[in-house]
């Protein structure tokens, strides 16, 4: 649901009621938290809305009492002090419900702030690439976890401060009621004006912050840029920081000026509908007045009336403070539903076993197109790689090698053609038994700030702390030597967000990635995406190598732009502009005299 576009269209009196467009969604992510809390929260809005009016009435029976008691013979005191005793009563028990109002809000606060970041997180878990790879969606996810503590209940809080309000208001007008119909008419009908303006004006903000929702992402990307730590190098080396804070300042240069007109519109009428009401309220006071001198109410009626006035005043003003941040809370949660329904389709197939294992890997006639990209990764791609072989993937940049990687892991499904394994589609397989099969390393791996041995252990959950493990494996990643020069070990933690951190250098974090790729040991699919590109040649094709020779069954993929690693693979592709240019071992390829060929002369020349 799109709540912008529902209600440009949508009649006057939807737009107005556009403020409580998620005030139920609200009410019901509270009221699932915590029931208990929700009752008490709403039990004493009521008693918080309706005692201002009894204090008022109370008000009036002690001026009447005084008035009688001055024109007695004989005062009787107690009678007036007794009401001073209640009203005192009464407005401490307003004092303990507002205490109890913002005791309920605390923990309120605390139990859906953490109850929306695991819904959020946990709606993230079953998310596509695909989903992160796009912008826009993407965009909600971060604003999602933003505001994510406060934003519910803030809507809630206000909603119940708007329902606190019209109880008293109500109160105020059953009281006036007695003084004359005409008295109600002007506290509510004098607060209207103000009220459809702020409403209106609201949603036309709600509707200006979605509609330019991307520059304020461009700016909190430069923000990101300019003070964190993985840009800095760069943002100061190349100078680039005086150029981006100007980019910063002409957004928001753009963004006040209309910032500016909504707000002056926005409190140019509010203060003109604003006098209105001040001057309905003391042409209300004059009319009070003048009814008690020419002895048609009494002194503690004038008194009460002119209370019930003046708060009923407030009480429109607090309501209009009360809309004009509900559009902000409405624009959180819009964007919270938007990522929360966001359809997901779930990736079927439950065959954890193919009927053909001895067929490996085949991808047959595939084609794929980013989702909103006219232009193909990949064009009718089609090769074999049968257990025990290994593939080196060859070609420049953007030719479509990590896209192929992508298809192979269902990370996205071809647009056309089939990816078979062990003769069974890939459409067919069992997401979590195909992924098992699957050891991956991507050139942009994961540097997770945890300790060494979580880093490696990350590679397959189900033993993520069995130390044993680890150390095979960093032994094959040959990651053991400099883990074990760490006076910490395998407990060390990585990264610098942490203290006591430790940054390792670009090689080391490879090693440590591909270690963490060898923790699957009984994947029999390795995809090494030149994860080894920082490494020396020399470890890259002894990694390499030792992958392929410890079983007979294991495939292997690799790309690399090293051609003495490549050279070693049983089947080799060169892939240009997403087609398969080239295909054969290096002794074949090599006699075909092409792009192979050429690239290796060109390689093998800077060696010599
Ligand atoms: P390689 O791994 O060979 O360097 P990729 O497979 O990453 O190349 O990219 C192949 C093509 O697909 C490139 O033209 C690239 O711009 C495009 N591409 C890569 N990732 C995405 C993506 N997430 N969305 C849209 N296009 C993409």
């Amino acid at each position: 649901m799109v709540a912008s576009e529902q209600e440009s269209q949508a009649p006057f009196v939807t737009r107005f009621l556009g403020v409580f467009v998620y005030s139920r969604r609200a009410l019901e992510l509270v009221w699932t938290t915590s029931r208990g809390l929700t009752i008490a929260l709403a039990a004493l809005t009521l008693v918080a809305g309706v005692l201002p009016a009894v204090i008022a009435y109370i008000g009036q029976l002690i001026v009447d009492g005084v008035v009688a008691a001055m024109a007695a013979t004989n005062p009787d005191t107690s009678h007036v002090l007794w009401l001073i005793v209640l009203e005192a009563l009464v407005v401490i028990a307003v004092a303990a419900s507002q205490r109890g109002l913002s005791v309920s809000q605390s923990l309120l606060r605390a139990l859906l702030g953490q109850r929306v970041n695991v819904m959020i997180l946990e709606k993230a878990l079953t998310l596509q690439l695909a989903h992160f790879e796009d912008s826009e969606f993407y965009d909600k996810l971060t604003q999602a976890r933003r505001e994510a503590s406060s934003r519910p209940l803030s809507l809630v809080n206000r909603t119940f401060g708007l329902v606190q309000n019209a109880i008293s208001l109500t109160s105020y007008a059953v009281l006036l009621y007695a003084f004359s119909p005409w008295a109600v008419v002007i506290l509510i009908g004098a607060g209207l004006p103000s009220f459809f303006a702020e409403a209106k004006f609201s949603g036309d903000a709600f509707r200006l912050f979605r509609w330019r929702s991307p520059e304020t992402r461009m700016q909190i990307y430069l923000e990101t840029v300019i003070a964190r730590e993985d840009s800095v190098k760069e943002v100061k080396l190349f100078g680039l920081g005086p150029r981006l804070l100007q980019r910063y300042r002409d957004i928001f240069k753009k963004l006040f000026v209309e910032d500016r007109r909504l707000t002056l519109r926005r409190d140019g009428w509010g203060f003109v509908l604003g006098l209105l009401s001040t001057s309905a309220f003391y042409g209300a006071y004059a009319w009070i007045v003048v009814t008690t001198i020419n002895g048609g109410i009494t002194l503690g009626a004038m008194t009460m009336y002119l209370v019930l006035f003046r708060q009923g005043q407030s009480a429109v003003a607090a309501s209009l403070t009360a809309i004009s941040g509900m559009y902000e809370d409405n624009l959180y949660l819009s964007n919270l539903y938007e990522y929360l329904e966001q359809e997901v389709p779930t990736p079927g197939g439950e065959a954890k076993h193919g009927p053909e294992p001895e067929r490996g890997l085949e991808f047959e006639n595939v084609s794929f197109a980013y989702p909103g990209s006219a232009a193909k990764a990949l064009t009718d791609v089609s090769f074999q790689i049968r257990p025990g072989e290994s593939l080196a993937l060859v070609g420049e940049n953007g030719s479509g090698k990590t896209t192929l990687i992508k298809l192979l892991t269902r990370l996205y499904e071809p647009t056309a053609g089939n990816i078979l394994l062990d003769g069974l589609d890939l459409r067919n397989w069992d997401v979590e038994a195909l992924r098992q099969r699957i050891g991956v390393i991507f050139q942009d791996f994961g540097r997770y700030q945890f300790s060494v041995g979580e880093n490696i252990g990350a590679g397959d959950v189900r033993h993520i702390g069995d130390a044993a493990r680890w150390a095979t494996a960093a032994e094959t990643g040959m990651a053991a030597p400099f883990i074990e020069d760490m006076p910490e070990g395998y407990d060390t933690q990585l990264g610098r967000w942490f203290k006591g951190g430790r940054e390792l250098s670009g090689g080391q974090w490879q090693k440590i990635a591909l270690s963490r790729a060898f923790m699957r040991s009984d994947a029999d699919i390795l995809v090494l995406d030149e994860p080894t590109a920082a490494m020396d040649a020399a470890s890259e094709a002894a990694i390499f190598d030792h992958f392929q020779s410890q079983s007979d069954t294991k495939m292997t993929i690799l790309i690399s732009h090293r051609f003495s690693t490549v050279r070693a693979a049983d089947r080799i592709i060169v892939i240009h502009d997403g087609k398969i240019l080239e295909q054969g071992n290096h002794e074949s390829l090599l006699a075909e005299n092409g792009q192979y060929a050429s690239l290796f002369r060109l390689q093998a020349k800077g060696y010599q």
